[in-house]
């Protein structure tokens, strides 16, 4: 009997999406793990299933090249819960009547993609310096803007935690008052990443301590927290648009044919840069101009039927979260915690020698 994965091993998403096409054999043990018992698939009926990632990822000697279970990893989100030997085995076994090894080094055939991501710089300049409100730019712009929304996935239910995190720099001798940890008003909301001036959101992090690191206090400084929750459990499901890691909706196993593969392998190559915009480290004294991009894409999104954006936060672990509507979150009574900040963490890497 030829070698055989369960679920455990290749991951619920991919067991699943796999299962669909290759029936499972029941009852037999892992080849992999110690799993009995349980569904199976033959390893061996894989390899049809992973061929069109030898013919796109092929073998290079170029200092860009990297091993196939990176580039699967990093562009289609395949093998992402196994490390990098159980992979590696795997991809072995898969491909076991061919020649083939895990260490050579691999690059695709459109690397760069057509620079369709081109179009969104191009996007981002027209309406950061030359036209706000009425875009003259090509279909291009707009087909992306499309595509990103097509692609846009909704965070599940369970992913969003039950508590949420504001942060204030407190140099005032009065205290905060638990108003004063919500959006401020329209009349005096400033612009953000995610709001123009005047349209207020409510910004909150997944964690205290990233909650502070966003408002970037200095040593000696004074920085008051809130928690907040959900104003009211009955109230509908949120609908929050999940950018906080952005993966292919569809899955190359499902299309097989490489040039329809590396299709659309560039088009997500421009949607996860777009993703990456709202995210990416800015300078606190921004220019208001630098936002506008990803308040533009935030209005499309609000104008779809969601009521928020998770991203990762670029300064510190966890996610931020943005509502649309700052009261579908309160503050909860009694949560209001002032710290003193002792110290920050700062990280360089050498930009260049002068
Ligand atoms: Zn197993």
């Amino acid at each position: 009997m030829g070698n055989r994965c369960c679920k455990k091993y290749l991951g619920e998403n991919l067991f699943t999406l796999l299962a669909r096409k290759i029936d499972p054999i029941a009852m037999s043990s892992c080849s992999y793990c110690q799993s009995v018992k349980q569904e199976m698939i033959p390893t061996e009926k894989l390899s049809g299933y992973f061929e069109w990632s030898r013919e796109i990822y092929k073998r290079t000697d170029k200092s860009e090249g990297k091993l196939l279970l990176y580039w699967l990893r990093e562009d289609w989100g395949i093998f992402d819960t196994l490390d990098d030997s159980t992979a590696n085995r795997l991809l072995s076994d898969i491909f076991i009547c061919d020649y083939f090894n895990p260490s050579d080094l691999r690059i695709p055939e459109n690397l760069e993609g057509t620079r369709k991501s081109d179009a969104w710089q191009r996007f981002k300049l027209e309406i950061q310096h030359r036209n706000r409100w009425i875009s003259t730019s090509s279909k291009e712009a707009s087909e992306l803007c499309e595509d990103f929304m097509n692609n846009l996935s909704e965070m599940e239910e369970d992913k969003i935690n039950q508590y949420y995190y504001r942060a204030r720099t407190h140099d005032t001798k009065e205290p905060f008052k638990p108003q004063d940890l919500s959006a401020p008003p329209q009349e005096i909301a400033g612009h953000g990443r995610l709001n123009p001036a005047g349209i207020p959101y409510l910004y909150l992090a997944s964690l205290e301590k990233t909650a502070i690191a966003e408002v970037r206090p200095h040593p000696g400084q004074n920085v008051v927290t809130a928690k907040f929750q959900v104003k009211s459990p009955e109230s509908p499901e949120l609908k929050i648009a999940n950018l906080i890691k952005f993966t292919p909706q569809v899955s190359p196993i499902d299309i097989l044919d490489t040039d329809e593969i590396l299709r659309i392998r560039t088009l997500y190559l421009a949607l996860k840069e777009i993703s990456l915009d709202f995210s990416r480290p800015v300078h606190p004294d921004a220019t208001p101009y630098e936002y506008i991009p990803t308040q533009y894409l935030c209005e499309i999104i609000k104008g779809e039927g969601f009521d928020g954006v998770a991203y990762p936060s670029a300064i510190s672990d966890g996610h931020n979260i943005v509502l649309f509507d700052p009261s579908s979150f309160s503050v909860i009574k009694g949560s209001l915690t002032e710290y003193r900040i002792k110290s920050v963490f700062v990280d360089t890497e050498e930009f260049k020698n002068i």
